[in-house]
């Protein structure tokens, strides 16, 4: 059968050649079908008009029908603005733009019908509408005014007369065409058991509402099947994985698990720790591989579970790894670990891409001969010379700098593929981990070590050098070592590295006592290694860096985190960057100095900030103020955020209800055999298709 919603969108009416590219371009839309699912982002109630002696100062938008009687420029530089005085017979207001003059005196008449729509402000006694919508008054008939829907365009588009209006005839006309019904893309199960809308019903009444309650209803039933087949997708593809891989079994807790718990271990675990320690001895004895992403906040004790995961694997004769996204990070790894199996006879190695010759060639062979029990490493260890002979469990450190496509490869370094534990101090909200990760479990580490002083965050402005200075000199004095970190923007190194150069001039200048140490991401890493090695060992009290330093460096005297242009940063970059203070039993400070002008976001950012030091309070504000597509870690995680409707923060629950509806057909039609579920793997399958993100999960 044809699905007309397949049609190009170049044949549409009012489409053509010139305008499908510009929706192809711009908007991602080829066919009928993209358009249609393009929707608005917001409505404005055109049901009713007011007069303007109806006007106070606390009404949200509002639509006026009248003509402009004048225009005039006032004002000066900045504040220059045009002014167009309009009436309805009943009163005056002022119509204010401070952008286009020019454009909008050629295309706004006087003495013309107009509807005008925008927010009233009362201000000296007269009503102004800045930066209204006009529309001629004949084109925009009150018959066909209820929800008018607004949809986003770019300014390329704008400039080709390609705004939301011109968006709007284009729905119309592709509703005109669609005669009959809307193909179903939900079983009629569904449909039926959770009373939705019809795709059919849904559609239209997204774009144009009939009442705010069908609205209502439409807007459900889209999300419902938005997040629905993210859902399935995900659990098809786990399902798929449980029944392709068994899990080795690791059934024993023996002598050096125990021996690190009855001899070693230098402080009582938290209980939080003890807990997840628990849940993944459970997964690995389950049969199943393990597949588990463990979430702590900074400095909550990750890398002991990682170990004592690791020590039941060697308690089963099989092999170790650990990967780290730096070679800093590694190497303190190795040394964290070295330490801590201190007169054990485990024998654990270091691999990055600087071991070479015949270090390297003695690790290799350990590694083949199983003498090398836990290697630890950057991506060096993902290269195919490297081989294990029995490989059981592998933890991948701060994993969002990994994607899935490496989680697979370690996969492969042996038969049965090895229990996985995906680590991270970017705590992800659980709803959200739930659709990106859908195939992980999580564990959470929601507790710190006893005896932490939490961090006290102060937000400064950048004209109060003196007291910033003379509290950091004060720090110093007692011992500490302070961090100083300037933002790195990505289109312009050069101009990062002059900030930064420019701060550790000063730096030195303002502190001649003391040594410095300077981090930048143009260094070699060897010798970004060599500078930042000098920091951990004390021997200078002052890192001025760029962000390299954001994740797991652990130097417990390190006690104040300065951060410069902290206002362009984002919320969970500046936690991270927080979480390398604090790790010592010593108050810790983190200063965040902004200049004056700040927009309304940015004051919120810093707010929260200095309100919480709690990381998923931070991620779920972070989450709210940005949107998904925006949080670190979704980019580089391969499965990029492309949902057209519902919203991870705030349709939480209906995810949750979706996913056990998702779950549930799975757990009924495994193989997807079921007649009545036809519809639905159809539907899954074609998607699969036109949304490459999807199809690269699996
Ligand atoms: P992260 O979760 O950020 O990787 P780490 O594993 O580096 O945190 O741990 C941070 C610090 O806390 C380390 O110095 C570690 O030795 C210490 N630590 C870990 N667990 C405990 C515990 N149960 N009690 C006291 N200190 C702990
Ligand atoms: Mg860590």
């Amino acid at each position: 059968m044809f699905d007309i919603t397949t049609r190009d969108i170049k044949y549409l009416q009012g489409v053509g050649p010139q305008r499908a590219t510009m929706l192809n371009k711009e908007l991602n839309i080829y066919s009928l079908r993209d358009l249609l699912y393009y929707f608005p982002y917001k409505y404005v109630d055109r049901s009713r008009l007011y007069y303007i002696h109806e006007i106070d100062g606390n009404m949200p938008y509002i639509q006026l029908k009248g003509q402009i009687l004048s225009f005039e420029t006032v004002g000066e530089g900045r504040q220059r603005r045009l002014v167009a005085h309009f009436s309805d017979g009943t009163g005056v207001v002022d119509l204010v733009w401070f952008q286009g003059i020019k454009y909008l005196m050629g295309r706004y008449k006087a003495h013309e019908d107009y509807i005008v729509f925008g927010k009233p402000t009362v201000f000296n006694g007269r009503i102004n509408v800045a930066h209204p919508d006009i529309d001629p008054a004949k084109e925009l008939t009150l018959s066909t005014m209820g929800l008018q829907p607004y949809y986003n365009t770019t300014e390329k588009m704008k400039r080709a007369g390609l705004n939301s209006h011109a968006l709007e005839k284009l729905m119309n006309n592709a509703f005109a065409l669609l005669q009959g019904t809307l193909p179903e893309t939900l079983s009629d199960h569904l449909v039926e058991k959770h009373h939705l809308m019809s795709l059919d019903e849904a559609l239209r009444n997204i774009h144009f509402p009939q009442s705010p309650e069908k609205l209502r209803h439409a807007q459900y039933r889209l999300k419902f099947e938005e997040l629905f087949y993210v859902q399935l997708n995900i659990l098809r593809y786990t399902k798929d994985r449980q029944r392709k891989y068994r899990g080795l079994v690791f059934e024993r807790v023996g002598e050096v698990f125990n021996t690190f718990y009855a001899q070693n271990l230098p402080f009582q675990l938290t209980g939080a720790q003890k807990r997840v320690i628990k849940e993944i001895r459970k997964d690995m004895g389950s049969g199943r591989q393990m597949n588990r992403l463990l979430q702590g906040d900074v400095g909550s004790g990750k890398t002991l579970v990682a170990l004592m995961s690791m020590l039941i694997a060697l308690d089963n004769g099989y092999q170790a790894c650990m990967m780290a996204p730096t070679e800093i990070l590694a190497a303190q790894h190795y040394e964290t670990i070295q330490q801590l199996l201190f007169g054990m006879d485990v024998r654990v190695e270091l691999l990055m891409g600087s071991v070479k010759g015949k270090k390297r060639e003695e690790i290799l062979k350990g590694l083949l001969t199983g003498e090398v029990q836990i290697l630890i490493g950057t991506h060096a260890v993902l290269e195919d010379t490297v081989n294990f002979t029995s490989l059981g469990m592998v933890v991948i450190d701060e994993q969002h700098r990994f994607g899935v496509a490496q989680r697979a490869k370690l996969w492969a370094k042996n038969t049965c593929p090895p229990h996985v534990l995906v680590m991270t101090a970017t705590p992800i909200p659980r709803t959200l981990a739930m659709t990106l990760y859908g195939d992980l479990d999580v564990s959470v580490i929601d507790e710190l070590p006893p005896g932490r002083k939490p961090i006290q965050t102060i937000h400064q402005f950048d004209n109060r050098r003196a007291s910033l200075y003379a509290g950091i000199r004060k720090q110093i004095g007692e011992g500490r070592q302070v961090y100083i970190v300037y933002p790195l923007i990505k289109e312009s190194e050069k101009i990062d590295i002059k900030n930064l150069e420019e701060g550790y001039g000063h730096i030195c200048a303002e502190f001649p006592e003391c040594k410095v140490s300077k981090v930048h991401g143009q260094m070699k890493p060897a010798e970004k290694d060599a500078e930042m090695q000098r920091f951990v060992n004390g021997e200078t009290q002052i890192m001025v860096a760029t962000t390299v330093i954001e994740v797991g460096v652990n130097v417990p005297n390190a006690s104040v985190m300065v951060i410069e242009n902290a206002e362009r940063f984002g919320l969970s970059q500046l936690h991270q960057l927080r979480g390398r203070v604090g790790r010592g039993a010593d108050q810790s400070y983190c200063i965040l100095v902004t200049s004056y002008k700040l927009s309304e976001e940015t004051r919120k950012r810093l707010e929260i900030m200095v309100q919480t030091n709690d990381g998923f309070e931070i991620a779920e504000a972070d989450l709210k103020l940005r949107g998904p597509g925006d949080l670190e870690g979704t980019q580089q995680s391969g499965v990029a955020f492309d949902l057209k409707i519902a919203d991870i923060a705030r349709d939480g629950q209906l995810l949750q209800h979706v996913r056990e509806i998702a779950a549930e057909i799975i757990d009924k039609d495994p193989t997807g055999i079921l007649p009545e579920n036809e519809v639905l793997w159809r539907q899954l399958q074609s998607l699969r298709k036109t949304n490459i993100n999807w199809a690269a999960i699996s």
